[in-house]
């Protein structure tokens, strides 16, 4: 989802971006906001119109920002990093570089983005009233403001995980229970649960009231929350399996590996069709130097093989990510993601001692979820806010 976002600016560290389905909310809202404002200042001229329904959208997204912010620098401030904040069509995302490690520290992210809402619509209320009948446009601004800001603080804190009520809900129930992992999937449970009722609420708004407008937009959110729930159950059982596992715990050790002055021919013939292993380990007396893959080896031409050695075509172990064996799992299964690596060989003293494979690591993450479910905070926490 961040991914396909527009980047912005910096602050403190974390990147803001716009995603591009906010681009469309921009243009959905400006409309329903030019139409209200026509209806009910119709001696407004169009340009009028225009100008405040843009001003009090832009002003709206301002406001997600901002409780996006008010999440992240208290993450900050508690000694989490904050990746980035993304704003797109059902709201605003800030990216947390890892979960909180107590239910406190949680609490406190979580209820900072509400309480920046709150104030927000109470400063909306006072400008829209200082403005007055004087200055009509402003007061129209900041009403619609003060009552979406009212909205967005409510409507987050409705338990159900990710919302920020939700993540409420688990600080407490992390809390009392003492368990991650179970405050996690009661919370994203409630969280599945008010997602259905969104979807439902919505499709019945539509049928009944005819407003089908509102009540897709509620849908939209149902689904959208319900996914979001989902999503963080298979992430919180995914890091706890994972959690303290070691590199030298699952890495696959009976990994043969080649000689760099080896022709790409005899690799092709000898080991490649073989086997039909696709990657292998280039290896010197046990010391690691490289690592050849299938895609290296059919970049050189098919003439050349007789001529170019596994050396040359190969990723050497300067350009190599390599892990100990007492690196954590979850360290690397990020550095994999991070960096598109599909493969990290394990050294010790710059000795080869075992690979890991994605396929292995999740292979190996399968059997262990079918066996237990130790509890523990994972790495990664996406706070998501709904419009
Ligand atoms: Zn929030």
């Amino acid at each position: 989802m961040i991914g396909q976002s527009v980047r912005l600016t910096t602050i403190r560290g974390i990147e803001v971006g716009l995603h591009y389905s906010w681009f469309i909310i921009l243009f959905l809202i400006t409309f329903s906001l030019t139409t209200r404002f026509a209806s009910e200042h119709p001696h407004w001229t169009t340009v009028e119109h225009y100008t405040v329904a843009i001003a009090t959208s832009l002003l709206f997204f301002a406001s997600i920002f901002l409780h996006e912010l008010a999440h992240s620098f208290v993450a900050l401030a508690k000694g989490i990093h904050v990746r980035s904040i993304t704003l797109f069509a059902f709201g605003g995302v800030a990216q947390i570089g890892r979960e909180p490690d107590r239910p406190l520290t949680e609490f406190q992210i979580a209820v900072a983005g509400p309480i920046a809402s709150a104030l927000l619509a109470v400063g909306f209320w006072f400008v829209s009233h200082l403005a007055g009948d004087q200055f009509e446009h402003v007061a129209a601004l900041g009403g619609w403001l003060a009552s979406i800001n009212l909205m967005l603080a409510i409507f987050n804190l409705v338990p159900g995980f990710p919302l920020d009520g939700g993540r409420i809900l688990r600080a407490v129930l992390w809390h009392v229970t003492g368990s991650f992992a179970k405050a996690t999937r009661i919370a994203a449970g409630s969280g599945q649960i008010i997602g259905y009722g969104l979807i439902l609420g919505g499709i019945w708004m539509g049928l009944v009231t005819g407003n089908w407008f509102s009540g897709l937009w509620l849908a939209f959110i149902g689904w959208f929350l319900r996914n979001a729930a989902q999503e963080s159950v298979l992430q919180v059982s995914l890091s706890s399996v994972l959690t303290g596992v070691r590199a030298e715990d699952i890495m696959a050790r009976d990994c043969p590996t080649v000689s760099g002055r080896m022709r790409l021919a005899e690799l092709v013939q000898e080991h490649i069709l073989k086997t039909g292993q696709r990657c292998f380990v280039v290896a010197e007396g046990g010391r690691l130097e490289g690592l050849v893959t299938l895609h290296q080896i059919k970049a050189v031409p098919q003439s050349r093989w007789t001529d170019v050695s596994v050396g040359e075509a190969m990723t050497p172990l300067a350009k190599l990510r390599v892990v100990t064996p007492e690196t954590l799992i979850l360290e690397v299964l990020q550095a994999m993601e991070g960096g598109d690596i599909n493969q990290v060989p394990v050294a010790k003293d710059g000795q080869f001692v075992g690979l890991l494979t994605r396929d292995h690591i999740l292979r190996v993450l399968s059997t262990k979820m079918e066996l237990e479910l130790p509890t523990g905070p994972g790495p990664i926490r996406a706070s998501a806010d709904a419009v």
